[in-house]
């Protein structure tokens, strides 16, 4: 009996739930207030998203250094909105920075994995980019791109530190463009390389 007066009630919660989201939605969508709405966030969730990037705090190879220096006192990456943090769980960018070998694939592609969407992937100096001094060698892989979508490439052995803060700035800037698309979804962007304008 007081099992099927629970259900009863659960039954009658989820109901009114149900009907008033739907009558919301329906009013929302005749007065063309949920356009609004969806257009009002949509602006919203891009302007906070360009203007806090999380880079996971991981460090490779030398280029790390660079990345330390980029947040360190001098050059101050925080003022332009990149904040490293220690899970994938709470970052959007994923700053590969030296040369991932074979047994190093499969652990940076579940950290790409742990990340949510919208993410993205900057690859950070030539080993990043291409396997750079060890192109071509039996155990490193020839750039990340082999294995996660890049969407920013920084040349240099090691790139300073304005080339990574540049390399967000353009980041920044292709947020504005294609906003929160997925990264599996952004195969007809092409990715943008610092330095080549
Ligand atoms: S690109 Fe050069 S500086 Fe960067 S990790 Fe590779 S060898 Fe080191």
């Amino acid at each position: 009996m007081t099992d099927e007066g629970e259900n009863f009630t659960t039954f009658n919660s989820r109901t009114l739930v149900e009907m008033v989201g739907d009558v919301t939605d329906e009013a929302l969508k005749a007065t063309k207030i949920k356009d609004l709405v969806g257009v009002l966030g949509g602006r919203f969730f891009n302007w906070a998203q360009r203007k806090s990037m999380f880079p996971l705090h991981l460090g490779i190879k030398c280029c790390a250094l660079e990345m330390a220096a980029a947040g360190g006192p001098r050059f101050d990456a925080e003022r332009f909105s990149a904040i490293f943090r220690s899970s994938p769980r709470q970052c959007d960018v994923l700053l590969v920075n030296g040369p991932i070998s074979k047994k190093f694939a499969d652990p940076i592609v579940r950290l790409w994995e742990q990340m949510p969407e919208p993410k993205w992937c900057i690859a950070m100096g030539e080993c990043a980019i291409s396997g750079g001094p060890y192109f071509q060698s039996y155990n490193i892989l020839e750039g990340v791109d082999t294995l996660i979508p890049v969407d920013i490439y920084i040349p240099g052995c090691p790139p300073r530190p304005e080339a990574l803060i540049d390399g967000f700035a353009k980041l920044r800037e292709k947020i504005i463009r294609i906003g929160g698309v997925p990264s599996n979804q952004r195969e007809h962007d092409a990715p943008i390389i610092i330095g080549e304008d």
